[in-house]
């Protein structure tokens, strides 16, 4: 990647050197989850609320995730907001009900780490530590995550270059953590019209440059509903590994997120309109086979 190591970005270690490169794996790297691959040819959809809001929000949200087809539940416990005082997410009780309601269907699951002091707890209920964009660069957490040896979502910065991400991605590896899953969610930029810009040519440089999968989530990046679906499907075509999208069974009643949650209804329909997308790029949706209810995955 060229400019890797100038700026303050690689230091002094070559550009080429760096782990996260595609000449450190040419292969590629396949993150396991569960029993589901992230990073093969299979595409991979992670769906759920944003926040775990309750039992019977969450036990809905995984039903119809599960039911159109989803591979990975997500669902925020810990819930980074702009505003002190809008709802800052369950905590340790939502983790608790994210982690029923994924062995009830199934499904593996992924879930934001704020804190370095939440990862004992994280590490015993989730199958996929989230890093969220406003933690991108805190080296003391992904320090931290470098040394637990479970898979790491790490989402794009706020107003971060690809360089930064990858960089941040490079504090995991080179630590000793390979199980890393890259999470391009829009970044901040002049255009007001939408949340953020999805940076999709940013997907298909680091699928390019680097060996780790790149996921997409267009919930965050457009931030209203009636985007997401479009924005999926050029993802897939712009290369991308897998999506996270928000679903919500009320998005209406949402506590967090609601303008971008899509409904059951408006999730299956996006699962069905993936394939056509998907085949014209040779691939489809993974395909385990087997999901089994009731397994405790990790
Ligand atoms: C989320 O996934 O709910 C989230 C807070 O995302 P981001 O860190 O991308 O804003
Ligand atoms: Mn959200």
């Amino acid at each position: 990647m060229s400019g890797c190591n100038d700026n303050g970005g690689g230091g002094r270690k070559e550009a080429g050197a760096l782990r996260v490169l595609r000449a450190a794996n040419p292969a590629g790297t396949r993150v396991r989850v569960g029993h589901v691959e992230v990073g093969g040819p299979g595409f991979v959809v992670m769906a759920g609320p944003c926040a775990v809001e309750g039992q019977e929000q969450t036990q809905a949200a995984a039903q119809a995730v599960a039911h159109a087809g989803a591979h990975i539940l997500r669902g925020g416990a810990y819930k980074p907001r702009t505003s002190p005082y809008a709802f800052q997410g369950m905590g340790e009780p939502g983790l608790h009900i994210l982690a029923d309601c994924g062995r009830r269907h199934g499904l593996p699951l992924v879930s934001e780490v704020m804190e370095v002091s939440q990862i004992p707890l994280m590490v015993d209920s989730v199958d996929i530590l989230q890093v969220g964009a406003r933690n991108m660069q805190n080296f003391s957490l992904l320090r931290a995550l470098a040394e637990v040896g479970k898979p790491v979502l790490l989402k794009r910065g706020l107003s971060a270059t690809v360089q930064e991400w990858l960089l941040a991605a490079e504090y995991l590896v080179a630590g000793g953590n390979p199980h890393v899953i890259l999470c391009e969610r829009g970044i901040r930029t002049f255009e007001t019209a939408t949340r953020n810009t999805l940076d999709l040519s940013a997907v298909a440089y680091v699928k390019r440059e680097s060996h780790l999968p790149v996921v997409v989530d267009p919930s965050h990046a457009t931030g209203d509903r009636g985007l997401v679906l479009p924005m999926a499907l050029a993802a897939v075509a712009a290369g991308a590994d897998g999506l996270l999208v928000e679903v919500h069974p009320t998005p209406e009643r949402a506590l967090c997120d609601g303008a971008q949650a899509l409904t059951p209804e408006m999730f299956s329909d996006l699962m069905r309109k993936l394939l056509p997308v998907l085949a014209a790029v040779g691939r489809s949706l993974y395909a385990s086979g087997v999901r089994e209810p009731g397994r405790v995955t990790g």
